[in-house]
């Protein structure tokens, strides 16, 4: 099939705010449904107990938000509030199980909301090992996950042996390999991978069971490889920031006609958390632990040790040639905002050009950050040829 058709169905997946495929799935298969927020969670454990896990990044530009303002102040982001407003609104009556990882008060209070309003979806707060030492952090994280499958055994859902969580790591490794795979082509070809095409196919990942993205993800990358469109002359940026709530689908597109190719970004990194594949021998449940220990790419809902998220910054815009970077972050993002210090600063320090914005889920206007973004390109293009 075609790229452009291929995303086009992934959109359609994406856009779907009552999730017929998710509802589709448990008509016919009759299992679990697991959501999860942002950012990490195991999500080999729940299809290894043969449950369907499906990501909940908020409601987007498409959902008016009537009742989840009023559970939340003013001054937070707006994810919590149209999750909230999906789920009040019957939106998310599939759930049997919520899952919200440790990612910052907000989603630990979202977790709390949840709970009290939706007392038949079991709610679990995943807390991620902040300690990286095996012996310590790892058991704690191997704990987690135990505790998550008893409680979907518990559900009804099946044991998660050692063979079923190892079949499901080789599912999980071969969907971020293709996901990475593709970051790696766009890098290279950045004219023949819309980062708003792209983008979708990942949301839709989100959405569909691993197998069947496995199948979409490998169509869409031999797809665009057979694609030959025209370079233009737009400058290469990284885009940082959007691990959490997520830019509405005009803003990403809004960046690329700005005269920006997007070559890097951070946008639903569950899709591509690990720097390797997780070992598939020994025991599966320490494989995923060493691996979130060890390989876990730099966040900033994980504590960063003693290497900078800065130096991993600076290294993805050597590794894909960028010229710039856009810090664009959801605003009243803690965990964002408390970063972007100290990348500017290794910025400053190495000279790399950079520009900032803030963002929600449903802004709608997008003329100002074109410009700014417009003039951004610009004076890298300037700079360069001076
Ligand atoms: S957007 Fe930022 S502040 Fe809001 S829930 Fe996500 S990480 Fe927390």
């Amino acid at each position: 099939m075609e790229a452009r058709k291929i995303a086009e169905e992934c959109e359609k997946l994406f856009y779907d705010l009552e999730f017929t495929a998710v509802r589709e799935w448990k008509a016919r298969t009759g299992g679990r449904v697991v959501g999860y927020l942002p950012t990490y969670v195991p999500r080999e454990v729940i299809h290894a107990a043969g449950a369907l896990s499906v990501g909940l990044f908020g409601g987007g530009d498409k959902l008016e938000i009537i009742k989840g303002d009023a559970f939340y102040q003013s001054y937070i982001c707006h994810m919590p509030r149209s999750t909230l407003e999906l789920g009040l609104s019957g939106r998310l009556d599939f759930l049997d199980v919520l899952l919200s990882p440790s990612l910052c008060d907000v989603v630990r209070n979202l977790s709390g909301v949840w709970q009290l309003q939706f007392p038949n979806i079991k709610t679990k707060y995943i807390d991620m090992p902040q300690n990286f030492d095996q012996k310590v952090g790892g058991r704690f994280f191997i704990s987690v996950m135990k505790e998550l499958a008893e409680l979907l055994e518990s559900l009804g859902c099946r044991p998660v042996t050692n063979e079923l969580l190892r079949e499901s790591i080789v599912l999980y490794n071969e969907n971020r390999r293709l996901v990475d795979a593709l970051y790696d082509y766009r890098a290279e070809a950045p004219h023949n991978v819309p980062t708003a095409e792209l983008y979708v196919v990942l949301r839709a990942s989100l959405i569909q069971p691993v197998e069947e993205s496995n199948r979409t993800l490998a169509g869409y990358l031999a797809a665009v490889k057979n694609r030959s469109f025209r370079p233009l002359d737009n400058v290469r940026v990284v885009v940082v920031g959007s691990f959490c709530e997520q830019p509405p689908l005009n803003l990403i597109k809004t960046l690329e006609k700005s005269g920006c190719y997007i070559v890097d970004d951070d946008f639903i990194q569950i899709a591509r958390w690990f720097r390797r594949p997780i070992a598939v021998d020994g025991d599966a449940y320490s494989a995923v632990s060493e691996a979130f220990l060890s390989a876990s790419r730099p966040s900033s809902s994980i504590f960063e040790g003693d290497k900078p998220k800065s130096e991993d910054l600076v290294q993805r815009i050597r590794d894909r040639k960028a010229e710039g970077v856009i810090f664009a972050a959801p605003s009243f993002c803690d965990p964002a905002l408390l970063d972007l210090p100290f990348y500017q600063e290794a910025l400053d320090r190495l000279g790399i050009s950079y520009t900032q914005f803030q963002f929600s889920e449903n802004t709608g206007q997008f003329q100002t950050i074109k410009e700014q973004t417009g003039t951004f390109s610009d004076s890298i293009k300037l700079w360069s040829e001076a």
